[in-house]
């Protein structure tokens, strides 16, 4: 399987060039050349398999021509087998689907060790950057700016590889407790949190000034850990196979919603569909950070200023991913896109009349405001005792909002356990859930994070020193 960029110039890279690179040298984005597909019939054989043994079916064509097939199996069993006492995800399910109403679900992928989705990709990604720097001989060096959920699950991702120095930038007391405890409690001498004097933007700025010129690592290359990395969207695909086949697919259509900030998980959700999956809606859930939902119902594709809500992962101005469905909805032009993303730094774009039909016909959307949100808090809470995360929440009452018929099920995925964002549980006036297990003593354990200012070089020297 080939990759190319979604803006045309940069050369066609293989799996594990993919792997370990960031964005493409042209600015763009890595998408498959062709999407491998697959007939009902074969869909339809693996009905029951476990989580594990559908992975491999699914991520294997992407990958098999630079992984051996079995050493690919032992990658992915490491991560989502159940069976044994090391395992990564604590349901026996590992994506479990809950029934909220007549023919609503939320498929919860909060059970891995940082209790979001995000550790789905990031287990993944790590055992695989694991398996192919030890093949190479090579050493690399992660570096990742997070709002919160991001680090905490590429930390656990990548603790244990030896071959990666991982440095996370957050924004200096602007995630919640939970989450830096989650990040700051893993000791490893390869593992370095930095709190940045500033917000997330600051961040995510440094992180791609420090990709643009790698010089400070001397002789070392960066890694992305964000979305823009293919492996974390392959991984993703999973999960909406697992739904549907537990939910009479493929003979059945499903729908999904999907709480969205970087166009990531909906966009695994797109691919899906678009390897032989029935998905009949995808629906965009956005908070107040709506350029999707702008885009697709008003065609109004321009950055508004960031406001922060009571979903911050979801918290963006841009989303990044969305370039990978323009590439698509432009015929694959990477000419245009390259124009597009130039053009959207400085006006308001629009699509024209042809895109925005298809992008419509692929895609509803909806965006819910936080009054909105705990609303949905406690009216599932009240009716079911589920209580939902703010982010789930809100790809709940989109789901709600936005279907076409009840007849067809609803997925709403369920992103993150509601212990990590208590403030709009306890607004929702529900009490704020306990810890899971393997957490109890999250708040007893000690810290390790350094307190940098937003200044680039400092940053820069700080990961220069501790390069292992
Ligand atoms: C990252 C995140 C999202 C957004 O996912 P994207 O792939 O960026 O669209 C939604 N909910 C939670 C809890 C997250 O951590």
């Amino acid at each position: 399987m080939k990759y190319i960029s979604t803006r045309g110039q940069a050369p066609a890279l293989n799996f594990e060039e993919v792997l370990l690179a960031g964005l493409a040298s042209d600015g763009g984005l890595y998408v498959p050349e062709e999407l491998p597909k697959f007939s009902k019939e074969e869909i339809a054989s693996w009905a029951g398999l476990s989580y594990a043994d559908l992975a491999k079916k699914i991520i294997a064509p992407f990958v098999a021509d630079t992984i051996p097939q079995q050493d690919l199996n032992a990658i992915i069993d490491d991560t989502y087998s159940t069976a044994g006492g090391d395992r990564v995800f604590a349901h026996d399910a590992v994506a479990p689907l809950k029934q909220l109403d007549a023919n609503l679900w939320v498929l919860e992928l909060f059970h891995g060790p940082t209790l979001a989705f995000k550790d789905f990709a990031l287990q993944l990604l790590g055992r695989l950057l694991d398996y192919v720097l030890e093949k190479r001989g090579e050493k690399v060096v992660i570096m990742g700016a997070t709002s919160g959920d991001t680090g905490s699950a590429a930390i656990e991702g990548c603790r244990r590889c030896d071959n990666v120095d991982i440095f996370i930038l957050h924004p200096h007391n602007r995630v919640s407790d939970v989450q830096r405890k989650q990040m700051t409690t893993i000791m490893g001498d390869n593992i370095h949190n930095i709190a940045i004097e500033g917000n997330f933007d600051d961040c995510q700025q440094m992180v791609k000034e420090s990709f643009a010129d790698q010089s400070f690592l001397g002789g070392r290359k960066l890694v992305a850990v964000n979305s823009i990395n293919w492996a974390r969207i392959m991984a993703q695909i999973v999960y909406y196979f697992h739904a549907s086949l537990s939910l009479g697919g493929p003979h059945r259509e499903i729908s999904c919603s999907v709480p969205t900030g970087n166009f990531g998980d909906i966009f695994a959700g797109y691919l899906a569909k678009g390897m032989g999956l029935p998905i009949k809606q995808l629906v965009v859930a956005t908070n107040c950070n709506d350029i999707l939902h702008r885009c697709i119902s008003n065609n109004d594709y321009s950055k508004q200023e960031l406001v922060h809500t009571l979903s911050p992962s979801m918290d963006i101005m841009v989303s990044s991913n969305f370039e990978r469905l323009l590439f698509d909805l432009h015929d694959r032009d990477g000419a245009q896109i390259s124009d597009l993303m130039e053009r959207l730094n400085n006006e308001a774009v629009s699509l024209d009349e042809k895109r925005l039909v298809k992008a419509r016909e692929l895609f509803d959307s909806y965006a819910v405001d936080d009054e909105a949100c705990c609303q949905v808090i406690a009216d599932m809470f009240e009716r079911t005792e589920e209580l939902l995360d703010p982010h789930t929440a809100i790809g709940v009452k989109a789901a709600q909002e936005q279907r076409w018929d009840a007849e067809t099920p609803m997925v709403a995925l369920a992103t993150a356990h509601p212990v990590k964002f208590p403030d709009p549980v306890v607004k929702a006036g529900c009490k704020a859930p306990d810890l899971p297990h393997h957490l109890e003593d999250l708040f007893d354990r000690p810290e390790r994070y350094e307190v940098l200012p937003k200044d680039l070089a400092a940053v820069q020297a700080f990961v220069s020193k501790h390069i292992s």
